[in-house]
């Protein structure tokens, strides 16, 4: 079994670490990690390092200076109090919410724990890959700030040391007539990992995309979130039209790797994310257009 240490603060939970990594876990909300070890799917650590304590300092949403920035220890909860889930420029972290696991779940959950843990059923490491966010990774030997999408490598693998943890996750404060959506398949409406989820991110000017980014589960052969970035080349300059959401899935079909396993195949996988696509692009462009979820 392991022991757990209560830090006083940050500099005690990263002293800890430093001593004890990689003996020593941080423990977030646990929905994640308490999981893992009850079903010995890693190996069970020797210490847990309780980050509960840090909440005080690590539990926030700001906007300021042009930047929003969100505190690695707010939960799920917490974020969907906050100008996150009011402003149409951040609608997909509405949508993200309404999909998550269950009430009880959210409730301790938390953004940092979220992308810590660095699988492709990671529904904010997909959508914050949209919004081009960086994460503030600190150690006793100093803070290194990384952008998200270089943080991840493949599943459960990301570079984050096991004497770092992450406090803060930034970006920048998108501009007008920009939104967003997060949109997750699966077979039942909570409670299971999506099968196929996608999100996508327009800013437009005078009626067409001055900025598209597009965002999957998976897109190469990484089993992690990444950018369909060939994809966002293709329908950047143009309108929402019956032709650009056609070309828009010719594209995705060309750059998009998709695999088999026993939930669904690869063939059923692209088509769902093709209709992620189409979808995702119609409604942010109706969210930009009419400013209403
Ligand atoms: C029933 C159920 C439903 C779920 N539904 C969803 C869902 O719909 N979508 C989804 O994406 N996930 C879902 N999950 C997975 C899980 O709830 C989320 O990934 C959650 O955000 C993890 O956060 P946490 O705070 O609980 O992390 P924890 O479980 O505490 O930690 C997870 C990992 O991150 C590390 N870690 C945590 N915080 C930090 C930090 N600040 N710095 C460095 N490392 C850190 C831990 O060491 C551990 O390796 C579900 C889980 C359950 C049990």
């Amino acid at each position: 079994m392991f022991d757990i240490h209560r830090p006083r603060d940050l500099s005690d939970a990263l002293q800890f670490l430093d001593k004890y990594s990689p003996d020593a876990k941080p423990l977030a909300g646990g929905t994640e990690l308490l999981v893992l070890i009850r079903d010995r799917k890693i190996p069970v650590p020797k210490y847990l390092v309780d980050l509960s304590p840090l909440r005080r300092d690590l539990s926030y949403v700001v906007v300021e200076n042009g930047m929003v920035r969100i505190g690695a220890l707010t939960t799920l909860w917490e974020i969907s109090k906050s100008i996150l889930h009011q402003d149409i420029k951040y609608a997909g972290f509405i949508d993200a919410f309404r999909k998550f696991g269950t009430m009880a779940i959210r409730f301790n959950a938390t953004i940092g724990g979220n992308i810590a843990s660095a699988t492709q059923y990671s529904d904010y490491i997909t959508l914050l890959l949209v919004y081009d966010a960086e994460l503030r990774l600190e150690s006793v030997h100093g803070v290194r700030k990384v952008r998200l999408e270089e943080f991840l490598v493949d599943k459960r693998k990301t570079i984050l040391m096991p004497n770092e943890i992450i406090t803060e996750i930034s970006f920048k404060e998108p501009p007008s007539k920009t939104s967003s959506a997060f949109i997750k398949f699966d077979r039942r409406e909570l409670l299971i990992a999506g099968i196929v989820t996608g999100a996508i991110y327009l800013t437009e000017e005078e009626g067409r995309i001055r900025e598209a980014r597009i965002a999957f589960d998976m897109i190469s052969e990484h089993r992690i979130p990444g950018r369909a970035r060939s994809t966002e080349k293709c329908i950047t300059g143009r309108n929402i039209s019956e032709e650009t959401l056609i070309e828009a899935e010719q594209c995705l079909e060309k750059e998009m790797k998709r695999i088999s396993d026993w939930w669904a195949t690869s063939e059923y996988r692209l088509e769902m994310s093709k209709a992620i696509l189409r979808k995702g692009l119609r409604l942010v462009h109706n969210r930009i257009l009419n400013g209403v979820m």
